[in-house]
């Protein structure tokens, strides 16, 4: 259709808006049309030049599958972030780094010493970057404003680096802040406190429970927030326990974990606006016609209140519309792409479904006449819809022709164009254009007259090319 879109996901929305269709938004698909987060990685080797020979994170294949299954996990949450794997290199000459731990000195280190030496250790200052060692620990990433560098060892979860791009888009842990005795104590699945000394963690959401790492079973996120075992809290308690105790930000069953609330959601969009001109390969506009105020730039917390406002205020390419859940006004431009729409555009939601609804009606036309103050018209309608219900066509028909006896002004357009609607449903082609030309002529209103001036086109055209497959009905009168 247009070739200045090359996006598919845009060219099937736009097609969906032109066949004139209120089009649901489903999920985000894995690759295309999201913001896509440069990460690229980079393997340390030793003196030798070689990787580590085992590991959850030695292969190539083991790298991309956690790639795929971060990108499982925010498909699933409905995130506009995906993934890009912009490379896995090795990353030989500074076998120094090969068998480090990932404390925060160390990461800190690692983001000072390569950021200067871009060359030598593949810095972008594009992309996040990965450094994967031989040492047998999970990862530790920088939070913002510094979020460009994740440290992993080889034995990461399948989860860990969704996880870290959590924190790149400033998340915390559900048990951020608790107290020294939680710290790598598990104590079991059926204890409520780990050490002497631990005190629960908050992660400061209010959608997410008090937490604590050693916590082995989700009954203690009960008993501590409610006082009661799990089993016996209500629906909304057990939803509030299951979003920490499977939260992709809690320590708790880690090769599972990938929940997020709707804060948590909230706040990586936040980041993903704050970064997207320097780690992001698609601009993210975000799109919400509930938002409120007169500064709009499109991002997560000044978004644009309509498509059309986000298209024309962002004209360079790469751009990715973002909408909030629930209805959008259909901008009347789509209409027409070919006249402004020329740069490359996705659109997506986040956070469940929206739709983009189809755009008002181009002429009022009255619709309820069963309770039309014109009285004969009132009872033929009533009669027809009863003769419907016995799907007695004919009756229809008939108490249809009385009722656009005794109509007038917009009353009767709708019956003519539901006449003509109903002849061309039955394959009466000529009766239905004598009917649409009768609504043409019969009002004053531009855009209905032009309708049914086409529809009485289409008619003769029809009239013309009998379709024999489908012989004229004769359940209908015809018209006289
Ligand atoms: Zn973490």
């Amino acid at each position: 259709m247009n070739t200045t879109i090359p996006n598919r996901g845009f060219n099937a929305l736009l097609a969906s808006v032109l066949a004139g269709c209120s089009l649901l938004l489903a999920s985000v698909p894995a690759s295309g049309a999201s913001a896509p987060l440069r990460v690229s990685f980079n393997v340390f080797t030793d003196a030798l030049g070689n990787r580590p020979a085992t590991g959850n994170l030695d292969t190539d294949e083991e790298i991309q599958a956690q790639v795929d299954r971060a990108n499982q996990i925010f498909a699933q949450l409905i995130s506009e972030v995906r993934i890009e794997n912009v490379g896995i290199a090795d990353l030989r000459g500074v076998p120094q780094w090969y068998m480090v731990t990932n404390d925060a000195n160390t990461l800190t280190s690692l983001q000072n010493t390569a950021s200067v030496n871009p060359q030598a250790y593949q810095w972008r200052n594009d992309a996040v970057n990965v450094y994967i060692t031989a040492s047998n620990v999970t990862a530790i990433a920088s939070l913002p404003p510094n979020n460009n560098i994740i440290l992993m060892g080889q034995g990461v979860f399948t989860t860990t680096l969704a996880h870290e791009i959590g924190h790149i888009l400033g998340l915390q842990h559900t048990h951020q802040n608790q107290g020294a005795g939680c710290t790598n104590v598990s104590c079991g699945p059926s204890c409520t406190t780990c050490g002497s000394n631990c005190t629960t963690g908050d992660d400061g959401f209010n959608d997410t429970l008090p937490d604590a790492s050693c916590w082995g079973a989700n009954n203690s996120i009960a008993l501590n927030s409610f006082g009661l075992n799990y089993n016996q809290l209500n629906a909304a308690q057990q939803a509030l326990v299951d979003m920490t105790w499977r939260n992709l930000m809690s320590y708790h069953d880690p090769d599972n974990r990938g929940l997020l609330s709707d804060g948590q959601m909230d706040r990586t969009s936040i980041q993903v606006s704050r970064d997207r001109w320097s780690l992001y390969s698609k601009v993210a506009v975000y799109v919400n016609p509930v938002a409120a105020g007169d500064f709009r730039d499109g991002t997560f917390i000044f978004p644009y209140a309509t498509i059309l406002q986000a298209l024309d205020a962002n004209p360079q390419p790469g751009r990715v519309l973002v909408l909030s859940p629930g209805a959008h006004s259909r901008p009347a431009i789509l209409l027409n792409p070919d006249a402004l729409i020329n740069t490359p555009l996705d659109i997506v939601t986040r956070k469940g479904t929206a739709a983009i609804q189809d755009a008002p009606p181009a002429y009022p036309l009255p619709t309820a006449l069963e309770h039309s103050t014109n009285r004969p018209v009132r009872e033929a309608i009533i009669a027809a819809r009863h003769s419907a219900r016995q799907r007695d066509i004919a009756s229809v028909m008939a108490h249809l022709l009385e009722a656009e006896r005794h109509a007038a002004g917009a009353e009767r357009s709708a019956i003519q164009l539901e006449l003509g609607q109903r002849f061309r449903a039955a394959n009466q082609f000529a009766t239905a254009k004598a009917w649409f030309q009768k609504a043409a002529d019969g009002t004053n209103h531009e855009a209905l007259r032009s309708h049914a001036l086409n529809q009485a086109t289409a008619m003769e055209i029809r009239a013309g090319q009998p379709d024999r497959r489908r012989p004229e009905t004769n359940s209908v009168p015809k018209i006289k």
